[in-house]
Order: structure tokens, then C-alpha cells, then sequence
């Protein structure tokens, strides 16, 4: 028997932590609605090629997640989708949820006939820009819901029509528009996650000044098999496989004019990107640069295999700049090594900076007032009565963290309701 609307719990975002939530108050019997802002669910880790420390591709993960709400009709999800408005009280919370137009309905077989008649492109945020799609396409090759999108530049072109008229059954409606729809709740999970600091922000490390010089996200599309080189790692701006990477890491981080504080994450990631590269290329050369390694618990056991391969050098050192060596494609990283203060010049033809994690919250706070901490973090999973947050929009996690941490704000959220 379904709940009262007042026992339905809110999840608002679908990464890990998200679904995480949402699931197993589900599973425990309880109504939930998941609000998702992407035309898909899976958040941050959909991008990724592996997961670290085993190396695993996170499709597994996900795909097991997406299996249950498939088989829980107490799950109901909406995609494009974000909250506009929250009123009320615990146990009893109305919201409003602004709904994006997909111009794509369900009758959509992904037979991919639109996107053969389409010739506008857009970049491809999937892969953070690095290539192009067509405005009518699939948000990535594993999409769940898998189910085509229209751009709203093809929408308004003079390509709109022949696109519609090529799609055999009848899936799309250029006449969609935006809609509101009010839900009412008793309990709200906040799991909206992060996005990577800007690195358009270092002005001495040469991003989007030369195409070489890339972000940790950006090497995750690299290495994937759906990325814009289909996993093969090469040089963004001539296709040539490098033969010096480096990872720079605090890349913006444990830095007063960026990110104060450390996310935990980025060492960790660098070294799974040293094994993406290790993989396709047996003798390349990778230096890290790092001010400390934070490989804590079992995670060091990863850092203690990493380090074995006598190609990888760990370089306690701070980059301070990168330029690039006139007209030739060669990076040259100017580093203190930080033991003996003497300078270095590094020379590479590939560099990685390995950004931080900034909670979206910082752009996009809660449309109801709540507590966040000094760097834009929602200050604790209690953050108001009915009102819990869940992962990486409370504090960097890595994925098992960010699971632990969904459930336990299910678990709130259950006992929110059942106070009521
Ligand atoms: C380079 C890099 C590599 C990493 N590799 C690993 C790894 O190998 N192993 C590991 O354990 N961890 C890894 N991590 C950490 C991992 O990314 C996080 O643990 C994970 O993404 C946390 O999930 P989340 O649900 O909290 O957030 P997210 O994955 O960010 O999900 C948040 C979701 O909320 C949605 N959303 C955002 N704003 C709104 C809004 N206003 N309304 C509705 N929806 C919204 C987003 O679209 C997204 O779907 C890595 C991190 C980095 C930076």
C-alpha cells in the first residue's frame, strides 16, 4: 500500500550518495522521489573510466542501482529536473519542481535515426568539451533513462522539422516547454554533490591556454572506451601519445586564493589515472608532484603498488608554473622540490592538474535557508529539521563514503517521517 504523501521522502540528486538514498528508504517501504538535474542518473561517477582502489568500472555499481529502481515502483524519478521551492515543515514540506523540456518522449526506441538527419553540433559536456555531438543525441552510451534529447538550438533551427519527421515513431514534440510540478513531503535528502574547481581559476598553469595541460575529469573521459578518443590517451593537440605526463596535484587546492582545503581524493585519483596510463603504455614517463600524500587506511596499500612502478616518480614538490617551450609542444613545469629548495625545470608534453572538488551548493545553494560551512559545504547531515544532506555536498567522500552516507541520511529521513 503506498504511503501518505506526508511519509514520501524527497531525494534531490542522483549520484551515488542519491540513489543510495533513495533506494534503501525504498526498500525499507518508503515512497521517494528523485529530482536530477542531468537528463540521467549516476552523477560524477558515470564520467569516470575506473574506480580506485580495484579498478573496477563504475558501470557495475551503477547498473545494479539502476536494476533496483527498475524493480521499486515506491521509486519515481524525474530527470532534468530541479527544485525551485521549498515551504513548510518537517514532516510536511511542499515543493515545486521546475521540469526542463527533453523534446524526446517515451516512445523513443534510441534507434538514433534523429541524430542521422541532424548536422548542427554542440560541445559535448559529457566529456567536458573535448569533442562534439549532435544536437539530438544521447547523453552518454550508457544512459539510463536511455533515451534520446534535443538540444534547444535545434529546437529553434530550421532543422527542427526534418529531425522530427525523421524519427519512425513519433517520439518527438518540438512543443515541449518547461513545466512546474508541486510534490508534497515529509522529509527532504539534499545529495547534490560537486563539480570541479575551475581551472580556467590557476593563471599560471596554462589551462585553456595550451590544450595539453588538461584536468583529472577531462583524463577520466580520456581513459574511458565512451570518451572522445574511445579510451586511447593521447595528446589533446596533436593525437600523439605522450611520453612525460605529469600530475600536478593541489592543482587549486590547500590554497587561500582557491580551494582552502583538501578533498582526500585527488592523490588517489592521479595514481588510478598512473595505472589508466601504465595500461596503454609501458614505458612512459609520469612524475606526480604533490606537497603530501593522502592515501589514508587501506588506500595506502594502493599508493604502496603504485609506487613499485620505477617509471612513476613522486615528486615532493609544488608547480609553480607552466609554460610552454616556444614553438615546440613540450610543457615546461617549473617546481621547488620542497626537501632540498632547489628549483627544477620538468619538462613533459602531457599535464594533468588534478582540481579539487567544489560543492554545487556554492552556486547553487537550497532554495530554503540552511547552515553551510565556510567553503560552501552544507554544515552537517542534521542541517534542518526533515531536512538531511547526503555526500559530497556535506564534505569530499569517495564513492564508499558517499554510499554510507546516503543511507544514513535515508535513515533520517525514515525517522523524519515516522516522528510525524
Ligand atoms: C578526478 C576524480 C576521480 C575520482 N575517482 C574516484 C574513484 O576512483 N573512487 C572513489 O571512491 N571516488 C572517486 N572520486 C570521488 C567521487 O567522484 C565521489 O565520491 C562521488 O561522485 C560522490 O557522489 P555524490 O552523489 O555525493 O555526488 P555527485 O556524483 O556529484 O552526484 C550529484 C548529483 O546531483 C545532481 N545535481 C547537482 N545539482 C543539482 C540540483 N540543483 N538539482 C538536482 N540535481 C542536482 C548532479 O547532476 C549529480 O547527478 C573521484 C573524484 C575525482 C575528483
Amino acid at each position: 500500500m503506498a504511503n501518505t504523501d506526508t511519509q514520501s521522502i524527497l531525494v534531490v540528486g542522483s549520484g551515488m550518495s542519491g540513489l543510495t538514498a533513495a533506494i534503501e528508504a525504498a526498500e525499507a517501504g518508503y515512497d521517494t522521489y528523485i529530482v536530477e538535474k542531468n537528463p540521467y542518473l549516476g552523477g560524477r561517477v558515470a564520467q569516470f573510466h575506473h574506480y580506485f582502489p580495484k579498478l573496477c568500472p563504475p558501470y557495475c555499481g551503477l547498473e545494479i542501482n539502476f536494476r533496483r529502481i527498475k524493480q521499486n515502483p515506491r521509486v519515481r524519478f524525474f530527470t532534468m529536473a530541479e527544485v525551485e521551492n521549498i515551504s513548510g515543515e518537517e514532516g510536511n514540506f511542499d515543493v515545486t519542481i521546475r521540469l526542463e523540456p527533453r523534446y524526446v518522449n517515451e516512445k523513443c526506441t534510441c534507434c538514433g535515426k534523429c541524430a542521422e538527419d541532424c548536422t548542427m553540433e554542440i560541445e559535448n559536456a559529457f566529456n567536458y568539451g573535448m569533442d562534439k555531438i549532435k544536437t539530438a543525441y544521447l547523453p552518454h552510451d550508457m544512459a539510463y533513462p536511455m533515451r534520446y534529447i534535443l538540444d534547444p538550438a535545434l529546437v529553434k533551427s530550421d532543422e527542427a522539422q526534418k529531425v522530427k519527421e525523421a524519427c519512425p515513431y513519433d517520439a518527438i514534440e518540438l512543443d515541449m516547454s518547461p513545466k512546474t510540478m508541486e510534490l508534497k513531503v515529509g522529509s527532504i535528502v539534499w545529495a547534490t554533490g560537486w563539480q570541479p574547481y575551475d581551472a580556467n581559476k590557476l593563471d599560471t598553469y596554462g589551462f585553456g591556454q595550451y590544450p595539453d595541460v588538461i584536468t583529472n575529469v577531462m583524463m577520466e573521459r580520456l581513459a574511458s572506451w565512451s570518451g572522445p578518443t574511445q579510451g586511447k590517451i593521447v595528446r589533446p593537440s596533436d593525437g600523439e601519445a605522450p611520453k612525460t605526463i605529469a600530475f600536478v596535484q593541489c592543482a587549486g587546492s590547500r590554497d587561500e586564493n582557491h580551494l582552502p582545503f583538501c578533498s582526500g581524493i585527488c592523490c588517489l585519483a592521479s595514481m588510478k589515472q598512473a595505472t589508466y596510463v601504465r595500461e596503454q603504455y609501458p614505458d612512459t614517463k609520469i612524475y606526480i608532484f604533490f606537497i603530501d600524500i593522502r592515501a589514508t587506511d587501506r588506500l595506502e596499500d594502493f599508493y604502496n603498488r603504485v609506487k613499485e612502478d620505477e617509471n612513476i616518480q613522486f615528486f615532493k614538490g609544488k608547480v609553480a608554473k607552466i609554460t610552454q617551450n616556444g614553438e615546440g609542444k613540450d610543457l615546461i613545469l617549473r617546481v621547488e622540490d620542497t626537501t632540498t629548495e632547489e628549483l627544477h625545470e620538468v619538462y613533459a608534453d602531457l599535464v594533468v592538474l588534478a582540481t579539487g572538488m567544489q560543492p554545487n551548493t556554492s552556486d547553487t545553494p537550497l532554495p530554503i535557508e540552511i547552515p553551510y560551512d565556510d567553503y560552501g559545504f552544507m554544515a552537517s547531515q542534521n542541517t534542518k529539521p526533515g531536512i538531511y544532506a547526503a555526500g559530497c555536498v556535506r564534505t569530499p567522500t569517495f564513492v564508499s563514503e558517499a554510499v554510507q552516507d546516503g543511507t544514513a541520511a535515508a535513515l533520517k529521513a525514515i525517522q523524519s517521517v515516522v516522528r510525524r
